[in-house]
């Protein structure tokens, strides 16, 4: 199976917006309709912190909720389940931080586990055990918090 079209979330940007997008140094992906966005992680999240909350960033951002706060706010979930949800989260993601190479970053990780196709993974069993990790992340945010509704089938660079 491709796992882009598994985990590849096109977050689509205002199009009044993408000047400014790029002004501020998003990454620009047009996705088979035609529609423009970035994908997540972009390179102003640190960890589990937006590193532009205080300045200019689209208006997706501020206005974005994940599968579990859309659940909270529909009373489909109580918030103590929402919080075991994250921690489970933030122990996953603990787990790949572990075993990052030293220099790498979560959000470079991420991005190029979200990039790379089945032949990068078979031709790679250096770090085995990063990949497996990632993989186990990236399918629990697949299923308890990433809509379904922002995840594109395949989307292409916007020069
Ligand atoms: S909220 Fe911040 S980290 Fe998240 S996509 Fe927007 S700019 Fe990037």
């Amino acid at each position: 199976m491709d796992r882009r079209g598994l985990s590849t979330p096109l977050t689509l940007i205002e199009p009044e917006e993408l000047e400014d997008s790029r002004a501020i140094g998003m990454a620009t992906y047009a996705d088979p309709s035609g529609e423009t966005g970035f994908r997540f992680p972009c390179n102003y999240l640190d960890g589990a912190c937006c590193t532009r909350y205080e300045q200019w960033r689209p208006s997706v951002c501020s206005g974005f909720l994940c599968a579990v706060q859309l659940k909270v706010k529909k009373g489909a979930m109580t918030p103590d389940d929402a919080r075991a949800k994250v921690r489970k989260a933030r122990l996953l993601r603990d787990s790949v931080a572990a075993v990052l190479p030293e220099g790498d970053i979560m959000a470079t990780a991420v991005l190029r586990y979200l990039m790379a196709d089945e032949s990068d993974v078979a031709g790679s069993t250096a770090n085995l055990d990063l990949t497996v990790r990632m993989f186990v992340l990236q399918r629990y945010l697949d299923a308890e918090f990433r809509p379904k509704r922002d995840t594109a089938p395949d989307s292409d660079p916007v020069p």
